[in-house]
């Protein structure tokens, strides 16, 4: 099914599931949030593999096993990874058939016990500047309940951005964050992350040998469609660790998808002990979602302050392995008017920051049904962000491209008016993979 639209609201930012059906799921976000203490929801959706497991997302060792039950012998089994690696990766093939270089028989065996599957697109949603979204549904338990996530794609003229999910909901209760009402929460498996790429470069047609869709808004064909990926989509990838470690070895992979570390963001909400782990065996950029200097506030937006608090947090940012002015963290800061964007927020951001090798990334509130935040006034952002720039971070909302963007909307000088999705999507995927 093929959904056309050029300005759904559930294409602003990242904010998940507006359909009624997640509506359902929806708690009573101001009651547990704000009187609650630390509330952490469990995972109620365990994974259930489907009967023929996919190829797509195992790592190479993963993937000598699997050949390995397949009934190839240890000794080829690398040289067939490598084969193997190629057609899933290179090519996108779907279909063991399409192996032209691999034995009839071993294709035959591969397809007795495996799929290339990738997660099933529900909906694509096309914006009229190239934006598209896609529905993806993934097995739920027993077969009985599937789930679905989002994927978000944004193409700018030189290079595009795809927005992944690490898990189906969330079991942290940002106060802010849509996706911290849902109720299920299952974990993504390495397999239905890669398979998000794979997803948008089949929609994409970027695969070798294949032709690529020409639309307006999308990176022409001396560009890659899909330049750069950040972790922002649904879930805390911190606490789906592993998956996600085999997922960006995976995409990394210089004879794959390839997609360098350099170009893929990790965006977590704090989770301290992972973070040093995360630099070890992930080695991706890193982005940290802060939003608020002072412990009383933050434990009040990212619940999980409560557990590492602000000074541990930043501790562990300043020995992030790997770090350096080349290698900054991303602090993400979401503008919440009256609540976190004063000029003396900004300025006790800047000497909290202070030593840390660091880009600031403000982010325009994304409002939601039943949100309580609003949105700060475009006046607000942009003075706070003169104090950001003035203390010699660049602050995306002041980049030239940021300008032409507002400049596209000339409501935005106004003081009160509030960004427009695309907006805000466009300053979100700049400020990341600038
Ligand atoms: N769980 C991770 C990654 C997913 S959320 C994390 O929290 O970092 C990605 C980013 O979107 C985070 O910075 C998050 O704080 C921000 N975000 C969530 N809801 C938002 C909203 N309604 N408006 C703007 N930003 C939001
Ligand atoms: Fe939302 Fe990220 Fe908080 Fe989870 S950790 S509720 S995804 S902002």
């Amino acid at each position: 099914m093929s959904l056309r639209s050029a300005n759904s609201p559930s294409l602003s930012r990242f904010a998940w599931f507006v359909s009624g059906r997640a509506a359902a799921y929806l708690w009573p976000m101001s009651a547990t949030v704000q009187t609650n203490p630390f509330v952490e929801k469990a995972p109620l959706e365990l994974y259930v593999p489907p009967a023929m497991p996919s190829l797509v997302g195992l790592t190479r060792a993963e993937l000598a096993d699997a050949l390995g039950e397949a009934g190839v012998p240890e000794k080829q089994r690398k040289m067939r990874v490598q084969q193997l690696w190629h057609w899933i990766y290179v090519r996108g093939v779907r279909d063991f058939d399409a192996m032209t270089s691999v034995s009839k028989e071993l294709r035959a065996a591969l397809a007795q016990r495996f799929t290339l599957a990738r997660p099933e697109v529900v909906a694509e949603q096309v914006s009229a500047d190239g934006t598209r979204k896609w529905l993806l549904r993934l097995p739920g338990e027993n077969n009985e309940r599937p789930h679905e996530v989002e994927c978000v794609y944004i193409p700018e003229t030189d290079r595009g951005t795809l927005c992944l999910s690490s898990q189906v909901g969330c079991t942290l209760n940002c106060s802010f964050c849509h996706t911290g009402t849902q109720r299920l929460v299952r974990n993504l498996t390495a397999g239905e992350i890669v398979g998000q790429v794979m997803v948008a470069r089949d929609r994409l047609g970027e695969w070798l040998g294949m032709e690529r869709i020409k639309a307006p808004g999308l990176p022409t064909e001396g560009d890659r469609a899909i330049s750069n990926i950040v972790m922002m989509g649904m879930g805390e990838p911190l606490y789906n660790f592993e998956a996600v470690r085999d997922a960006i070895g995976v995409i990394a992979d210089g004879e794959g998808l390839s997609i360098s570390k350099r170009r893929i963001t990790l965006s977590t909400s704090g989770v301290v002990p992972m973070i040093a782990r995360a630099g070890e065996e992930i080695g991706s950029m890193l982005a940290v979602s802060l939003h608020a200097v002072r412990d009383e506030l933050r434990n009040e937006l990212v619940p999980l302050n409560r557990k590492y608090p602000i000074a541990e947090l930043l501790e562990a940012c300043r020995s992030y392995p790997g770090l350096s002015n080349a290698r900054r963290i991303t602090f993400e800061y979401v503008m919440l008017k009256g609540v976190n964007d004063s000029i003396a927020d900004g300025k006790a951001l800047i000497r909290l920051l202070k030593g840390i090798p660091a880009k600031i990334n403000l982010i325009p509130f994304n409002p939601w049904p039943g949100s309580t935040y609003e949105c700060s006034d475009w006046e607000q952002i942009e003075k706070f962000s003169e104090v950001v720039f003035n203390a010699g971070y660049a602050s995306p909302v002041r980049t030239p491209r940021g300008r032409d963007i507002l400049a596209a909307c000339g409501q935005l000088k106004s003081a009160t008016e509030k960004l427009s999705a695309r907006e805000r999507m466009a300053l979100r995927a700049m400020a990341m993979t600038d």
